[in-house]
């Protein structure tokens, strides 16, 4: 692994072994993990997690919308979660949003959800880690409506159409590894600027056979790099320029 820091933006830790995490940033020293959480259980784990490596892990609490059907009352739970996030002064939140492509019967529950996370990031300037499966174009209406100045759309791949808007909003959205055999995000990256990319794994997602990893940031990079014939150096570090220019809250540990 070269010098090059590594970002990926969207990984929820909490599902791996304490063990597991200790090796990888052994393993991987300039590797940097954004940590999303699914619900209040998860974002406490993620909280831990990240006081036992706070060189490595950026902590982001949320309701993800798979989970807003489940639990017995999400409102009150990402009431709670964002009490959580204030008192601990984190700077994200995630893995919030809406999702009508998997779970669109709970659409109408996952909208009053996530009105919650959207004002407590206008009203405390916080980082939105979104999932926006189906619903790309509600979600960025909403940010436009809400004010918010730092968010990404993760694993992206909704309308080519909307890319210039996200651009201009100074929004971002995240290559996954499953850009090695998904045609729809490898035509996103083809297209998408490189100023408006980061890089993230989702793990421990299991995508068509892919077992998604941390470290696995840094082949997307390599694929990034690829698709645009660029080479991986530069690629990398623009990508990390990204973090810093655009994700304010972020900045302090990249500096
Ligand atoms: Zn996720």
């Amino acid at each position: 692994m070269s010098s090059h820091i590594y970002v990926d933006i969207h990984a929820h830790l909490h599902e791996y072994d304490y063990g597991f995490i200790a090796s990888l940033f052994e393993t991987y020293p300039n590797l940097i993990v954004v940590a999303v959480s699914d619900d209040l259980e998860s974002s406490k784990k993620t909280l831990e997690l990240a006081q036992h490596f706070p060189s490595h892990i950026i902590p982001c609490l949320g309701l993800h919308p798979w989970e807003v059907g489940k639990v017995d009352n999400p409102l009150e739970e990402a009431k709670k979660i964002v009490e959580l996030a204030i008192d601990a002064k984190v700077v994200c939140l995630g893995e919030v949003g809406l999702d009508t492509k998997f779970v669109g019967h709970t659409i109408e529950l996952q909208r009053r959800v996530f009105n919650i996370f959207l004002e407590a990031a206008r009203d405390y300037n916080l980082f939105l880690n979104l999932h926006t499966a189906g619903t790309w174009e509600e979600v960025y209406r909403l940010l436009y409506r809400y004010d918010i100045e730092y968010a990404n759309f993760h694993w992206y791949t909704g309308p080519i159409s909307l890319l210039p808007q996200l651009r201009e909003s100074n929004y971002t959205i995240s290559i996954n590894p499953a850009i090695r055999i998904q045609q729809k995000h490898r035509q996103i990256v083809s297209v998408a600027d490189l100023d408006m990319m980061l890089t993230e794994s989702d793990s421990p997602y299991d995508y068509r056979g892919l077992k998604l990893k941390p470290s696995d940031v840094i082949d997307v990079v390599e694929e990034i790099a690829g698709i645009k014939g660029l080479d991986r150096d530069s690629v990398a570090s623009e990508l990390i320029n990204n973090l810093r220019r655009r994700l304010k809250p972020l900045a302090f540990l990249i500096s």
